[in-house]
């Protein structure tokens, strides 16, 4: 994972399977599409033309994802990173939106960013009647752009459409959790279209389509099932605090003071407050390299905690999260 640039304080990062992507791009574009729509020039300039058609394709994905994050900071929702893929890209939130209406908006923005670059590529290419080459650049951004846009719609959870799908739910039942369990079904229900379009397509002797859809339709599968998973450990986690379930400082302390020091030095990146929620913790050790973080009071280390920690809480809790919820109400 390379961190590219921070936007308002949220990391950009590509991951090492996005040059895989990016390469798959520009070769398509460079052998296929350009030399289609402009006949009788060099190999070269097919694959200057495909790079640049796939850094912009790249930039609008960007600009998608980084539509959703703003809309999720300015309502109230943490922001963990903004990652480009290989199937596309992806903001992490660091907290379910407050409020299905909060859901709704953050949702929509990314489909109406997509829709609104196909929209400015479109007027700019009738507008600015440039060259064949800048309308064959141009053509693919629209179609590209409207394609994600509509693909994006598709209301299959952690699909934008399926946030949105998630919201109306939530918003009509008033059951965040009830709404996503359904919504991941739906996610669930997508993939497996996907995978059997795919495999059709294999059949009928499309073979790198068909793949693709298959290995979208597998990504979306797994990406559908972790987020109701992790859905239902954010809802454990978030009703501990550090200090119920981290390990105390007189039994690590050897072993954790060069750590706790590196942490406070580093700042706020591997240390956490008793008083955290035990998910601030789970998300910190995700992004931590130790396996641990340090809980820190003043200038004080007070403890630890570990993967082991969480399990173990996961595991003491292992009331449902709906338990949990009546428990606390
Ligand atoms: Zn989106």
């Amino acid at each position: 994972m390379i961190e590219l640039f921070r936007v308002r304080g949220i990391p950009v990062r590509i991951d090492a399977g996005w040059f895989v992507i990016f390469g798959l791009v520009t070769w398509s574009l460079a052998s296929g599409y350009f030399p289609n729509v402009l006949p009788a020039r060099s190999t070269a300039s097919y694959w200057l033309h495909g790079a640049l058609a796939a850094v912009l394709l790249f930039a609008s994905v960007f600009l998608h994802e980084l539509s959703h994050a703003l809309a999720a900071l300015d309502q109230d929702v943490p922001v963990g990173g903004i990652t480009l893929h290989v199937f596309g890209g992806v903001s992490q939130l660091d907290a379910e939106p407050p409020t299905p209406r909060a859901e709704m908006l953050i949702a929509i923005v990314g489909p109406l960013t997509s829709f609104a670059i196909a929209g400015l590529c479109l007027a700019l290419d009738r507008l600015l009647d440039g060259s064949a080459a800048f309308h064959a650049v141009a053509s693919y951004l629209v179609v590209i752009n409207l394609m994600v846009g509509v693909f994006n719609l598709v209301p299959g959870f952690p699909l934008d459409g399926g946030r949105i799908l998630r919201a109306a739910l939530w918003w009509w039942s008033g059951h965040l959790e009830h709404a996503t369990r359904v919504a991941s079904r739906c996610g669930t229900g997508v993939a497996l279209v996907l995978i059997a379009l795919g495999a059709l397509r294999v059949l009928t002797g499309d073979l790198v389509g068909g793949v693709w859809l298959v290995l979208v339709g597998l990504f979306l599968q797994q990406a559908a099932r972790s987020s109701w998973e992790v859905m239902r450990v954010r809802a454990r986690l978030e009703r501990l605090r550090v200090e119920d379930i981290m390990t105390q400082a007189p039994l690590v302390a050897d072993m954790v003071a060069p750590l706790a020091e590196a942490g406070i030095a580093l700042g706020a990146e591997k240390v956490v407050r008793p008083r955290d929620s035990a998910w601030t913790a789970f998300l910190k050790l995700g992004r931590t390299r130790g396996g641990r973080v340090a809980v820190v009071d003043g200038q004080a280390l007070v403890g630890v905690v570990t993967q082991r920690d969480l399990q173990a809480a996961l595991a003491t809790n292992g009331a449902g999260p709906t338990d949990l919820a009546r428990r606390a109400a």
